[in-house]
């Protein structure tokens, strides 16, 4: 739709910048908006999450005055946040996930970190680990912070959001439980290429429900996970709050919400295999594919 704005993340011959999508397949890259806008727009999208004011501005202008578009196909589609301050993951937030691993529906939001590091874009490889085996993927909604956070209650937490974008949270399942031991979720969750996003960031004011997005994981074409956001456990508001009272949130921090049943773990046959394509679709936001890779 014309009127649509999505923020894209994007390089050319090595050099990142970031514009604004206006269909699906063309974008204004930030320095052919209109020159008395462009000077203000800051270079760190972190900066611009927070700015309401300018992102109203960048809205009407792209929508009334005619801007130069570059198609998507000509560039490399980056994470839309290359360096978030933090990247929280909540874990076993679906009812039919704590399941299927065989665990106790919390009574608590669980959550766990994953480095910078971890991010790729939407259409980059993920990198088998030498040290790993049983490669898995995790479909789902990632929140973007938009404004600094502390000690929010829920009833107010929603006005802290940016926006949405497509997460895998993926795991090295082997790495999760060696020799007997619960190593716990940082080993296997931290390596590099471990966080395909996007493809872009969605602002929340083109989302009206984010508790009901569909969302598909499909390797290979074979659909693996097939839910809806409205079956999470902890919902968004609950969430920010909870974080917020144990650390500052801040523009562009990260909140992988969790995800539905049908990891591959659970299958037969289900893990990735080198080669393999991951896709994880969301409704209203679009689809991260990912292919599974070995460097050795
Ligand atoms: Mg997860």
């Amino acid at each position: 739709m014309e009127d649509e704005v999505k923020i894209v993340n994007y390089s050319v011959e090595g050099a990142t910048d970031y514009g604004f999508l206006v269909d699906r397949t063309e974008f204004v890259p930030r320095y052919f908006i209109e020159e008395v806008l462009r000077e203000k727009i800051p270079r760190d999208i972190k900066r611009l999450l927070p700015d309401i004011e300018l992102r109203e501005l960048i809205k009407a202008s792209l929508e009334n005055v005619k801007l130069e578009r570059v198609p998507l196909s000509s560039v490399h589609i980056e994470p839309p946040l290359k360096d978030p301050r933090k990247i929280i993951c909540i874990a076993l937030n679906y009812r039919d996930h704590a399941e299927e691993v065989g665990s106790k529906i919390p009574e608590e939001i669980v959550f766990f970190l994953k480095p910078p590091t971890t991010l790729i874009g939407p259409f980059d490889s993920i990198i088998k680990p030498g040290i790993a085996e049983k490669i898995d993927y995790e479909g789902e909604l990632a929140v973007i912070i938009g404004e600094r956070a502390r000690e929010v209650d829920s009833s107010e937490a929603m006005l802290y959001v940016f926006g949405y974008m497509v997460f895998n949270d993926v795991t090295a399942r082997d790495l999760q439980f060696r020799d007997g031991l619960w190593r716990g979720w940082t080993m296997s969750k931290c390596f590099d290429t471990f966080a395909p996003t996007g493809p872009w960031i969605v602002s929340a004011d083109e989302i009206e429900d984010p508790h009901n997005l569909r969302i598909i994981t499909r390797v290979n074409k074979d659909i693996r996970q097939n839910s809806n956001t409205s079956n999470m456990i902890f919902k968004i508001p609950d969430i920010i709050s909870c974080l917020s009272r144990v650390m500052t949130l801040e523009p562009g921090d990260i909140i992988a919400t969790g995800t539905p049943a049908g990891i591959g773990f659970t299958r037969e046959g289900g893990l990735l295999k080198e080669g393999d394509i991951v896709e994880v679709w969301i409704e209203k936001i679009g689809a991260i594919r990912n292919q599974l890779i070995s460097t050795k």
